[in-house]
Order: C-alpha cells, then structure tokens, then sequence
C-alpha cells in the first residue's frame, strides 16, 4: 500500500523535502517474505485475502533521515532478525543500532497510522509522535534515548492449540497496530505492537512491568526488554505480553484461517514428505506453518472457537 501524503517536511529531522517513497518497515523483512512464500505474493494480516506486490510505503523521510535509519536497520539485521527468522536457538548479542532500529520502526508507524486513521486510542497521539521523534534523534546522535521496548522472538507450537487454526500462518505476516491501555489510578498510555515474521515487538510509554506484580512474569518481561546494549535469547518467553496481545492473535488467526483453502490430507501429507526432505527448516519454514495450522484445524475440540 502506498501513502502519498504530500509532506512538506522530512517528519524525523523536519528540515529537508521528503523522497516521493520509502518503505515503513525495512525492505529486507519485505524480501524474506517473498523469498520464503511458497507463491510469488504477499499478504498482510489485515486482509489475508488480498495479495499485495509491496508493503507499506510513504513520502516520510529526506534522503539524509531514509540513509541513517538503513544503516540502523542493518545493524538490526545483521544482530538480530536473522537469527531469530532462521530460528536459530541462542544468545545474541546487540548495541544501541537495534533499539535504534525498532524505534524507528514505531516512530514511522506511527505517522503512518495517523494518515491512514487507522489508531483505536482515546488519547490524541501527536504528543506521542513528537516524543517518538525526540528519542529517535537522540538515539541516532549517539544518545540512546528510548522509553519501552520489547521483543519476543515467535516459533511455531503446534502442540499448543491456544489460538486456534491461523496462528502459525499469522507468525509469518506482518502486522502492527496501536491502543491505549489503563492502569488502576493512572492516565491512559500507548502501546504500540508491531510483529515482523516471527518476532512481536512492543513500544510502552509506562514500562509493561508495571502491568504486573507476578515475580516471574516481570522477571520474562526483564529478558525481553530492549536494553542500550544486551542480548536477545531465542526462544524466549513472556506471558503478559501474549496475554496482553492475544486477542489480536485470536482475531487474525481466525481471518488468516477464514481467508485460506483447508489443506487435504494429501496435501498435508505431500508438505510432510517435503519438510522431511529438506534438512533446513528455514527453508520450509510457510510449509511448516501451514502443517502446524492444519495439525491444530484437525483437532478442533481441543481448541475454543472465538474464545
Ligand atoms: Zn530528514
């Protein structure tokens, strides 16, 4: 989907004119996706039914802005998306180009959401996205300025049939979206989620530790933040952020399922045949989706529908 929205102004440094288009999410995430689909389109979560040639796109961002966050985003890569899109087991290693990186991914967002009305909030977010953009400079300044950030590497769970036929296709999608949450006795906040293939990120403007007095659910939250510079685990695991994003997970599982032919058995069998050929389950890896989708379909009474 392309925005043109005509701005006068590139929205993160605010000086020079805008280039016509730049994607809103990194190309490389949009190439793994046509890489790894089994047919040549693409599709997003919020309408599965309809193929897409590209993804999101804007007039956002000068030449300048659109070259520091490449080279921000590359770092993010390199550290990070990789490994967790090959699920590869591990510890990685990050610096402050991935907060960068995940930032910039919820600042443009962000804009984007607001041109395209697309925010459930109650609470006006132009003060979000000026902060967004204070932050953001600082962190490209070399001032790694950020509020909350989380990321949950995602894999496929077969066993666990929580979301119903659709999950594991929907682990592969992009996805993202904005709402505002409130505590007891606090003003409402935002929460921004973002899920690239197989890894949810989450922006809070009050840290999610907050939402919880559970010792081992802040504990989870902990080795998922997004420190200045640390290390991600894969796999990894948080319950208050699945909990807290899991009717979203419901809800597109159930359109990603709606949208989709059901797999015959023989189909079934010919992409188990298939996965058992290949030694590298990264290159499989929508094949493997659409068994563990059609595993869970089977077994219908062991999952509740629209819960
Ligand atoms: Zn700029």
């Amino acid at each position: 989907m392309k925005q043109n929205t005509r701005k006068a102004k590139c929205i993160l440094c605010l000086s020079a004119p805008p280039i016509p288009e730049s994607h809103i999410f990194p190309a490389f995430i949009v190439r793994w996706m046509k890489k790894n689909a089994p047919v040549n389109q693409l599709r997003w979560s919020q309408q599965p039914n309809k193929p897409e040639q590209d993804a999101w796109k804007a007039d956002y961002l000068c030449a300048e802005c659109e070259q520091k966050l490449s080279k921000v985003e590359n770092a993010f890569k390199q550290q990070i998306y990789d490994h967790v899109v090959a699920r590869r087991p591990g510890t990685f290693r990050y610096d402050e180009s991935v907060g960068a990186a995940v930032l910039s991914l919820f600042f443009r967002h962000l804009q984007f959401a607001m041109d395209v009305g697309s925010l459930q909030g109650s609470v006006s977010p132009a003060r979000l996205l000026d902060d967004l953009r204070l932050k953001l400079n600082a962190t490209l300044n070399g001032g790694a300025d950020w509020a909350s950030l989380y990321a949950l590497p995602l894999d496929f769970d077969p066993q666990a049939h929580r979301y119903g036929p659709g999950y594991n296709q929907y682990l592969l999608t992009l996805d993202a979206y904005w709402f505002d949450y409130c505590l007891p006795e606090h003003d409402p906040f935002w929460i921004g989620a973002v899920k690239l293939p197989l890894l949810q990120l989450v922006f809070s403007e009050r840290p999610l530790e907050e939402i919880t007095t559970n010792g081992s659910h802040r504990k989870e939250l902990a080795g998922c933040r997004i420190e200045k510079s640390g290390a991600m685990a894969i796999p990894s695991v948080s319950t208050v952020i699945m909990e807290l994003l899991g009717d979203n997970y419901v809800r597109r599982s159930a359109e990603i399922h709606g949208s989709l032919q059901p797999l015959s058995e023989r189909q079934v069998q010919k992409i188990r045949d298939e996965i058992s050929k290949h030694p590298d389950p990264y290159a499989t890896v929508f094949h493997e989706a659409a068994l563990a989708d059609a595993q869970i379909a089977g077994a219908e009474d062991t999952w509740v529908h629209g819960e």
